[in-house]
């Protein structure tokens, strides 16, 4: 009976172990996963990619109600990660041939701005806020 109850007591102790593992795995990952911004940019991405093949007209309508002008700057290709066509002097390596639709376009609105600025960046369009939320939901 003894041993019944220490190999329980055993078993317990495994299983709870377990258990504290894989929260602290889980609790870490979704931690470092909200800290990256990692799905944030993902996101931003995807929905350029979508937009600019598949929303051309409403990308049309973002560019005639944008206002301000392209800084240079270069934070939209720092997003998610930088982009190897960016060179050392924060030229595009690409420009003028072969560069994507979406940079090429790039704010298409106020979700993008938002994103550079989340990035400390301050890109120099704007839109006005509600017209571009309102037509891109
Ligand atoms: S392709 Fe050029 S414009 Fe587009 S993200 Fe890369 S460096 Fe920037
Ligand atoms: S963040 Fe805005 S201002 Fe800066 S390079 Fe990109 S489009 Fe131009």
């Amino acid at each position: 009976m003894r041993l019944v109850s220490l190999e329980m007591h055993r078993w317990f102790d495994q299983a709870y172990s377990l258990t504290t593992l894989f929260y602290r795995l889980f609790f870490t990952i979704t931690q470092a996963v909200k800290d990256s911004r990692f799905l944030f940019h993902t996101a931003g991405k995807v929905r350029r990619f979508w937009l600019v093949h598949f929303q051309k007209e409403y990308v049309r309508g973002q560019i005639l109600v944008r206002e301000g002008n392209c800084r240079q700057c270069g934070a939209c290709c720092n997003l998610l990660f930088t982009c190897p066509m960016l060179t050392k002097r924060g030229r595009c390596y690409v420009y003028g041939y072969c560069r994507p639709r979406a940079c090429k376009v790039f704010p298409i609105d106020q979700r993008d701005i938002d994103e550079v600025t989340i990035c400390g960046g301050h890109c120099g369009y704007r839109f006005d806020r509600e017209d571009s939320y309102k037509q891109g939901s």
